[in-house]
Order: C-alpha cells, then structure tokens, then sequence
C-alpha cells in the first residue's frame, strides 16, 4: 500500500524543513481489522482485543553499516493516530541516532505534533502512558 497523500505532504515538508534526504516510508494496513483471535489449547477461540481499538504503530529502521534511516507505520483506523505515529517515528529519523526516547527525542517530537495540530491532549495522552520522560520534557518546554 502506498503512503496516503497527506502523509506524504507532511513527510516531504519535514523533509525540506529540516534539510534532510527523505526516508523509505512503507505504510501498511494492520491486516487486523477484525480483531485478534487468540485459539487456546482446547480449541477454544477468544477475542483478544476489539477491533476498533486497532492503534497505529510504527518503527525507525537504521541501516548500521550505511545509516539509511527508514520507517515503517502500520496504520490503524484513526487518522489522528496515524498522524501522531508517523510524527513520532519522523522525530526518530531527526534526533541522533543513540538519542531514542531521550530528551532530544521528545523535544522534537512535540515540536512536531505542535505543527501539524495534533490534538495536544490526544497526544498527551497517547506518549505519557508510553513514556514518562514525554511529559518531563512537554512541560519544561512549556514553561520556557
Ligand atoms: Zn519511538
């Protein structure tokens, strides 16, 4: 599947904006549209989450010998959630390498859902429960 067109825009404007080569993207569809069906060992099927819950997730792959960075998203159902997961790995391809969720990391990162208004609670949301550092960083960038 390609990457949808505003997805595209918003990666190429980073892109320019920050000087940098653009990175591979390989967007995909969760195949899991349906839900997770777990089968126990006595034949039993569960339903191991609901489908409308499917959360986008994404991945920063970095080539060790070349440095090519590239992303993989696996889009769920929200756009929103899309947005900020896209966000999120592009702030990856920006922050050093060995930076990870790191300070720097964060730093980026929500300068980047500030520009392209993702929903700030939404993001709160979704990057605290991920890691605490997010929110240390959110608020010293707030009370600069
Ligand atoms: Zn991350």
């Amino acid at each position: 599947m390609t990457t949808p067109k505003w997805a595209d825009e918003i990666i190429n404007q980073i892109c320019t904006e920050y000087q940098i080569v653009r990175p591979p993207v390989n967007w995909r569809r969760s195949h899991r549209k349906n839900g997770g069906v777990i089968i126990t060992q006595s034949g039993e099927r569960i339903q191991s989450f609901r489908p409308k819950n499917m959360q986008s997730s994404g991945v920063m792959h970095t080539n060790r010998l070349t440095g090519l960075k590239w992303i993989t998203i696996t889009a769920g159902q929200d756009r929103r959630d899309q947005k900020l997961v896209l966000l999120h790995e592009m702030a990856h391809v920006l922050a050093p390498v060995k930076e990870h969720h790191g300070e720097e990391f964060w730093k980026i990162a929500w300068k980047l859902y500030r520009q392209f208004k993702v929903p700030i609670n939404y993001a709160k949301s979704r990057e605290y429960e991920y890691r605490k550092l997010s929110k240390v960083v959110y608020k010293q960038l707030n009370t600069i």
